[in-house]
Order: C-alpha cells, then sequence, then structure tokens
C-alpha cells in the first residue's frame, strides 16, 4: 500500500532525503522542481516504510489507506507523475539518492578491492554499506556489539509503529550482499582494536550512534520508581540489557520530562490498550508488566511553552489519533498566546492541534495523556522510592508538585567516546569533516577514521536522514582513498574471518542472524510480527540452529577475499 502526498505538501524536499528507496520527485536537483506545485511517491516504487511521513515538516504524507475522501484525489495525481509501467515493475530498492552527489568511483589498485570496516549496525551502518557497496568490487566487513543487527529500528522505534520498521526489509537486502560480512556479538574494543581493524582494512567508519542518555541532574534521580525514557523504550523493545529494568507501573501517574518525540512515544506506549500492543513485537515481559498497570494519566511535562514543543507535527498528530490527550487551563491558556504571536505554520499547524485539545477537567474514560509546559523539574521527592516530582513553573519560583510512582527523564541522547579517537565532550560527538575524523586540537585528520550518524552529526533527525548523512561520509572516504591518503591494510582480509573467530568464537554471522529472525517469526505466529528474544544466550541458541550455508556460497564466499 504506498504513501501519497497530500495537498499540504510544502515541497521542502525532507521526504526526498528520507526515502530509502529514492522514490519522490522531482528531487532538488532535478529539472522542474523550482516549479513544482508539489512533490509525488512513485506507488509503483514506494516501499511503504514510512520514513517520508517522519520526515515531513506538515504531515501532508499518509498511507492510502488512512486517506480522507477528501484526499483521495491525491491518489490519482501522485501516479500520474509517473511514466505508466507493469504493476510488478519495481525501481531497484538499494538505488542511490539523487539529491547526493555520485561519489566518486573507488579506483582500482593492485593491492586488491578497498576494504572496509563499519562498525555499528543501525541505519547509519547499514545505508553506509549501501552507499558503498554501489561501487564494484568494495568489500565492507560489519561489526555489530548485540547478537541482532539494525540499532535503534530495532531497540528504539515503538512497537505499535511497525511501518516504521520496515526499513528493515532494505536493512535485510543490504545484509544479504555477497561483498559484506556481517559479524554480530562482537564489540570494537573488547574483542578487537581499532587497530585490529585498520591491519584488515583500508578504513574503519564508526556508526555507533549515541547510546547514552542526557542525565537530567536534580536531586532524587536515581530513586527507585526513576529513569530514562530511553531505557524504558529498550525495555519495552526487547534490548538484551534492560529486559530486567525495574519499571514501577504500580502508581496511577508517571511524569515524563521533556517532551521530544521519545517522550510522546513512551507515553502513548504506557497509556495503549495491552490488546492492540499485543498484536505488536513488543517484548513478552514487558506487555505482561503493561497488562498489570494502574497508571492512567501521564504527564509530558516541558520546561518552555507550547511554540517550543520539541516534538514533530506527524507525532502529534499520531498521538492525538491514538490516544486520549488533554491539557489542563492554564495550558490551554498559554496555546492561545501562543497562536497569537506564532507566525511559522508549522509551529502554529501544532499550536492548532493543541487548542482543540479537550480540557483535563473533563472525566477520564481510559488512561491518558497530559501535555503539561512551563514546568522546570527542581526534585524528585521520595524517601526510599520516587513519589513525585517538584517544578518551578519556569521564569517564577512558583512551585508545584504531581504525585507520581514513575519518573521519565526524557532529555535526549548522548553520544559515548569511542576508543583512541578524539571526543568533543560538549556536542557528544566525534569531531569530524564531512565524515572525516579531524583532532580539533591539532587539526589532524585521524588516518583511516570516518564517522556516520549521530555520532558524527548528534541526536537529532530521523531514520532517514542518515541515509543523505552516511553517503556524504561514504563520498569523502572514497575520495580519501583514490587520493592514496589511506595506508594499505598490513594483513591479507583472507585472514579476517579466522581472526575474527579466534577472538570471538560465539560471533553470529549472517547466516545466524538468519535463523535468529527466523524463529522470532515463527514465534510471532499469524497474530504477531515476531516474539523478540529478550537474552543475549537464546539468541546465541537461536543462531547456533543455522544450517551451514550451501556448498556453492562458501565458495564464493572464498573467491571474494
Ligand atoms: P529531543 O527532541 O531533543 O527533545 C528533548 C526534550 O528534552 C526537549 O523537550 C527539551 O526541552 C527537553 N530538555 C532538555 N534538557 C532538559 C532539562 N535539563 N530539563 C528539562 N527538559 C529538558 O530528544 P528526543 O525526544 O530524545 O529525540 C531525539 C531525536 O530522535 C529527535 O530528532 C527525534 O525527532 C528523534 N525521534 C524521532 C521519532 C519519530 O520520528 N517517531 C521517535 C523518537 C525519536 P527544550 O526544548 O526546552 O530544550
Amino acid at each position: 500500500m504506498p504513501h501519497v502526498i497530500t495537498q499540504s505538501c510544502c515541497s521542502d524536499g525532507s521526504c526526498v532525503f528520507a526515502c530509502p528507496v529514492n522514490c519522490i520527485h522531482p528531487t532538488p536537483d532535478e529539472p522542474g522542481f523550482a516549479t513544482a506545485e508539489m512533490l509525488y511517491i512513485d506507488p509503483a516504487a514506494c516501499v511503504d516504510c514510512g520514513a517520508c511521513v517522519s520526515a515531513c515538516p506538515v504531515g501532508a504524507i499518509a498511507p492510502e489507506a488512512t486517506l480522507t475522501d477528501s484526499q483521495l484525489p491525491f491518489v490519482e495525481l501522485n501516479a500520474a507523475f509517473y511514466p505508466p509501467r507493469p504493476p510488478d515493475e519495481k525501481v531497484p530498492p538499494t538505488s542511490k539518492l539523487a539529491p547526493v552527489p555520485d561519489a566518486p568511483v573507488v579506483r582500482s589498485r593492485p593491492d586488491g578491492p578497498l576494504r572496509v570496516a563499519i562498525v555499528g549496525s543501525g541505519p547509519a551502518a547499514m545505508y553506509a554499506a549501501d552507499e558503498l557497496l554501489t561501487q564494484r568490487g568494495v568489500r565492507v566487513t560489519m561489526f555489530e556489539r548485540l547478537p541482532t543487527p539494525y540499532g535503534l529500528v530495532r531497540a528504539g522505534v515503538a512497537p505499535d509503529h511497525q511501518s516504521t520498521k520496515r526499513v528493515t526489509r532494505l536493512f535485510d537486502r543490504v545484509a544479504a550482499r555477497r561483498e559484506l560480512r556481517l559479524y554480530l556479538n562482537v564489540e570494537v574494543g573488547t574483542h578487537l582494536t581499532h587497530e585490529d581493524l585498520l591491519a584488515h582494512h583500508h578504513a574503519v567508519l564508526y556508526a555507533v550512534g549515541a547510546p547514552n542518555d542526557r542525565r537530567l541532574d536534580v536531586d532524587g534521580m536515581g530513586l527507585p520508581g526513576t529513569a530514562t525514557a530511553t531505557e524504558v523504550v529498550a525495555w519495552y523493545n526487547g534490548h538484551p540489557d534492560y529486559a530486567a529494568l525495574p519499571v514501577a507501573l504500580d502508581h496511577r501517574r508517571a511524569v515524563v520530562i521533556g517532551n521530544g518525540n521519545v517522550a510522546l512515544d513512551v507515553a502513548r506506549i504506557l497509556t495503549t490498550d495491552p490488546d492492540r500492543l499485543a498484536a505488536t513485537d513488543i517484548a513478552d515481559h514487558a506487555l505482561a508488566a503493561l497488562r498489570a498497570s494502574r497508571i492512567d494519566e501521564v504527564v509530558v511535562a516541558a520546561r518552555r511553552g507550547p511554540a517550543q514543543s520539541a516534538f514533530t507535527l506527524p507525532e502529534l498528530i499520531g498521538l492525538t489519533a491514538a490516544c486520549d490527550v488533554v491539557l489542563d487551563a492554564a495550558d490551554h491558556e498559554l496555546v492561545r498566546r501562543d497562536l497569537c504571536d506564532e507566525t511559522d505554520p508549522l509551529t502554529r499547524n501544532k499550536l492548532e492541534i493543541l487548542a482543540k485539545l479537550p480540557d483535563a477537567s473533563a472525566p477520564a474514560t481510559r488512561p491518558r495523556i497530559r501535555l503539561a509546559y512551563r514546568l522546570t523539574p527542581r526534585r524528585v521527592t521520595g524517601a526510599t522510592r520516587a513519589d513525585g516530582v517538584e517544578f518551578t513553573v519556569t521564569g517564577t519560583d512558583e512551585v508545584r508538585r504531581l504525585d507520581a510512582g514513575l519518573v521519565l527523564s526524557s532529555i535526549g541522547y548522548r553520544g559515548r567516546p569511542v576508543a583512541g579517537l578524539p571526543f568533543d565532550e560538549a556536542d557528544g560527538v566525534v569531531p569530524n569533516e564531512s565524515g572525516r575524523v579531524v583532532d580539533p586540537a591539532s587539526g589532524r585528520s585521524a588516518p583511516g577514521s570516518y564517522v556516520a550518524g549521530w555520532i558524527k552529526r548528534g541526536p537529532t533527525g530521523f531514520i532517514g536522514t542518515n541515509k543523505s548523512c552516511a553517503a556524504q561520509t561514504v563520498h569523502t572516504l572514497v575520495a580519501d582513498y583514490n587520493a592514496g591518503a589511506l595506508a594499505v591494510p598490513s594483513a591479507g582480509y583472507g585472514d579476517l574471518d579466522r581472526f575474527v573467530r579466534e577472538r570471538r568464537p560465539d560471533v553470529v554471522d549472517s547466516q545466524g542472524w538468519r535463523a535468529v529472525d527466523a524463529a522470532e517469526i515463527a514465534r510471532g505466529g499469524d497474530r504477531r510480527p515476531r516474539v523478540k528474544f529478550t537474552s543475549v544466550a537464546d539468541m546465541l541458541q537461536a543462531a547456533a540452529a543455522a544450517p551451514e550455508p550451501p556448498l556453492a556460497r562458501r565458495l564464493l564466499a572464498g573467491l571474494l577475499r
């Protein structure tokens, strides 16, 4: 079921960059873009991943099945932009994104193909691999700490946003490429060093994301009953490091501090009917806990006003469609005031939705979400566990207290230093120029070291944003390789597999991942997309059931060394 661009299209092209299959046109570099009345999705090429929906700043894109009667003419309008083609003919799914200039062609060299190690297997890593493998002869080795790939797509995207997870279909195709070797359950820094990787590759590209939470520095955070929203996200998504996280659902109210998209995700999951979640890939332990939950209100508390809300318009629209969302009278007044001042159309759209929300004084019929504004967190109260939060009304001395048994900070992610590379403490990123790691103190680049994704640019944007980000890094890397700036690896590529398995006998390769994937899908049965394994031991056991690759594939793997 393809997605459709509708009347409110703002033509800023964000969706073009987010789309993993290049099915939205005209792109900013195509003739006609400047004069186009809107952009159009090719229904034959759309893979329905929903990446464009997240990226669209004006909420103009929707799956065809959800259009209102007045929007139906846009189905035809989108399709009419493209030449007719047989219904089963698709644009190649890993086609390159048009607006990113073509990477320099890798110049073949007598010392063998360009070999790149990618650390991480989330969206930035997968898009970087996809971009590298558009070039003939390039070899990619991907290392991931967990026995399962795809980073935040698996462990971060909310379970009720299954369509967003469809981007893994693209990633599966990239991971299945013969020129890519996948080594899961291998931690660079523990089992292998940066130097080990450089000995076997011309370059190491870190796409390790921003795995730390920004911590809220107020008294009481750390008490039982407090956590970060991202920990709770990892818990309900079955991340093995967080399966045992204690999440206090035995009180009627939870408070989430911060109002970005992560806060909305958590608030939505905490208030959604567990019977609906039972049809998703939410972790079984989380589903059981949510069934027993006593929470009937989640307050999402922002320190600034409605016009500065950090959540995006599509996520607000999605939230109000899925959940009961209310504002109290004082916050309705703030919305009205902001509406009088605000001229930015995107923010006005958000404010208009907020203005229409029911008042918090209306009786609740099911668990609900209250968006609250101008509340600066002061401390979490409670002697042995959290029992509430004290805020000051921002800009005043007035103190307000909310009872709560669960207090979650949701104030953003933060990158973690990478051993051997410079680190920018202020921004939580590895300093770089177009993806090439550069030490700001000396101005020198770190030989053979590159970054992509959140560790490169900070924790902003959507899954699809990583596509152009990764492409930029790959272009830099290839240009450096062609210029002779990358040292020839000292070790042969043929030795790598043995070397990795010696260091990490429990390594899970692509065959092992496919076995884990198939086992999880089988556990899901007819009703659920999958039932995840939530312990490393169970994942390894499922991976061990992988059949030996067929002889032909083993022979081919030998030839590709
Ligand atoms: P975010 O969008 O950066 O929001 C952070 C929130 O924390 C803001 O409300 C910010 O308020 C608040 N904050 C920061 N420091 C604070 C403090 N000391 N005290 C109180 N509040 C504080 O972060 P996020 O929600 O973690 O999202 C990260 C990225 O992932 C974003 O780009 C987001 O769009 C993306 N994401 C997207 C989706 C989706 O598309 N479905 C889902 C999840 C995440 P101020 O504005 O006042 O600083």
